[in-house]
């Protein structure tokens, strides 16, 4: 791989053969197993990362309540500093992490410059934020009283993330936790692991140049038993996890039973309606992307269209011509526009799906494949594949994470589109194409789209950090990122203050002695 700069891009980053998986400024770790993270796209060895141990977990927590101590009583916008000096280290690094987070998850290259992106973006929000972490006042009831609301530090925060945006979702969570004055232990996918070590290096320098403790930002390597170190303990007051529903109910229960706070990002099953009065070409473009993007691995991937009857046939031409010039390949090579998807276990889920809606009654009008011979000897390259299926179809109801798209009809009103586009269990991202405002309005209301992000002549894809990203059902109900999401990571306090020689009780109640 060294032709797509690959080996230079590790070494910028500091990546070894063999990484400490535990926070890699802290040392005389014991550490566990090794994990082996092969490249989807070539299905070389880019690294290996030791796992972390549960002795190794209570060094990185000691660490982690140590540094919150001094962290915590930092004022926030010096705390904003901070974090403005790790935005501009990834400045410096972003073509490197970039081409990291394509060889490793397998997204296109302009699709990991556009993650390191969303990372300074946050940042840059963060930096802005951190001078204006406000409370209410409010007037009290009692004379000679003030009252107020204000926010302070909650405490270590662990972040569970998942393989397909391996960098991006750490720094959306680990930005605003830091200007909140918190600390941070993440445990990347065991997928994506050598993102998570890069990551790492990079926010370590920015501490040490700064004499600060790196407890601040704690890594942990390992597969879910190690999520479960940070799930199950006590002295961490907010779980942020990203990824599956099927992990989110567990790790939600395991939260719940010490009443700890839980911030999830689970799976979406992502649709755009398509009205009569649909600009046709941006509705190509928007559906080819949000369903081929990232082989089809965002959490808000297209996975339906709801089509109108009268234009069926011409969306349907329209799309399936438009698949017949996609690219499968390297997706480091710009001329791409898919790469493959994550490991071969994914491919068989692609393969079983495709099964499934044959078997339900569907049927196949862009045919997938799995790819084999010269430039995908990974074995984890498919093609995108679209099927016309029913709403009711079990499959079309689960969220496949790969390149399947399924084109529903509907006839009348966009009501029926609207419960069609409602009907499943997730609620993540949802769009509307229409040039008609009525039809927009409707889809926009109280009783339009259910989901956490709703568009108007927009894909379901992508998500900019300015707004609060999340989604409802079985997605989680979590909200990350821009607006007050920064909210979550802080505790609320309000403090009452008399400063009367009286002391009147609240509600009027006497209490005479
Ligand atoms: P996954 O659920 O298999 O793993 C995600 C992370 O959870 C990994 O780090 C894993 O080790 C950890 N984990 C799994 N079980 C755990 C447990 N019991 N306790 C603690 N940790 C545990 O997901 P994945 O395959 O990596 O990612 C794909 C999924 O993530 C899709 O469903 C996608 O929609 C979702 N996702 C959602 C968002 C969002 O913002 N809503 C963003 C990205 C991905």
């Amino acid at each position: 791989m060294t032709d797509f700069g690959i080996d230079k891009a590790l070494k910028t980053l500091g990546v070894k053969a063999i990484n400490k998986g535990t926070s890699t400024g802290l040392n005389n770790f014991s550490n566990g197993n090794v994990i082996e993270s092969f490249s989807p796209v070539d299905g070389q060895l880019i690294g290996k990362v030791e796992t972390t141990t549960h002795a190794d977990y209570e060094k990185v927590m000691d660490a982690a309540t140590s540094a919150f101590k001094a962290w915590r009583i930092m004022p926030a916008p010096q705390r904003g500093e901070i974090v403005r000096q790790f935005g501009e280290k990834l400045r410096e690094k972003k073509e490197a992490l970039g081409k990291l987070v394509s060889y490793e998850m397998g997204k296109s290259y302009q699709e990991g410059l556009g993650e390191v992106q969303e990372m300074i973006d946050i940042c840059d929000f963060a930096v802005g934020l951190s001078r204006q972490l406000h409370g209410l006042t409010m007037h009290s009831e009692r004379p000679g009283h003030r009252m107020y609301e204000q926010y302070h530090s909650l405490g270590v925060v662990g972040i569970i993330s998942a393989f397909n945006f391996p960098v991006a979702v750490w720094a959306w969570n680990t930005a605003l936790a830091w200007i909140c004055g918190d600390v941070c232990i993440w445990k990347p996918s065991e997928k994506t692991p050598i993102c998570g070590i890069a990551c790492q290096n990079i926010a370590a320098e920015v501490f040490t140049e700064n004499n600060l403790p790196e407890g601040i930002s704690c890594l942990i390597n390992g597969d879910y038993k190690v999520g479960e170190f940070v799930t199950k303990d006590v002295r961490v007051p907010l779980i942020s996890a990203t990824g599956s529903t099927r992990m989110g109910k567990i790790v939600a229960q395991e939260v719940a039973a010490r009443l700890g706070k839980s911030l999830l990002e689970l799976g979406g099953n992502n649709a755009i309606i398509v009205t009569p009065d649909a600009d046709i070409k941006m509705t190509v473009i928007g559906a080819v992307f949000g369903a081929v993007g990232t082989a089809g691995q965002r959490c808000t991937s297209t996975r339906r269209l709801i089509i109108h009857d009268s234009i069926y046939n011409q969306v349907k031409n329209a799309i399936t011509d438009a698949y017949k010039q996609l690219r499968i390949g390297n997706p480091l090579d710009e001329n791409n526009h898919v790469g493959p998807l994550i490991d071969t276990d994914a491919v068989k889920m692609y393969e079983t799906a495709l099964e499934k809606v044959i078997e339900e009654g569907g049927n196949i009008i862009v045919e997938g494949a799995v790819l084999s011979g010269e430039g995908y000897e990974s074995g984890c390259y498919v093609k995108p594949a679209i099927a016309e299926a029913k709403s009711h179809f079990k499959i079309v109801q689960h969220e496949t994470f790969a390149p399947v798209l399924y084109l529903l009809k509907y006839t009348g009103d966009v009501e029926n589109a609207i419960d069609i586009q409602n009907e499943v269990a997730q609620g993540l991202s949802s769009a509307i194409m229409t040039n008609n405002l009525r039809e927009a309005e409707r889809f926009l209301s109280v009783s339009g789209s259910d989901c956490g992000i709703a568009n108007v002549n927009i894909g379901t894809s992508g998500a900019e950090i300015g707004g609060a990203f999340g989604g409802e059902k079985e997605t989680g109900g979590g909200r990350e990122s821009g607006s007050d999401a920064w909210k979550v990571y802080m505790r609320r306090q309000t403090n009452t203050i008399n400063y009367t020689t009286e002391l009147p009780l609240a509600q009027g109640i006497k209490f005479d002695l």
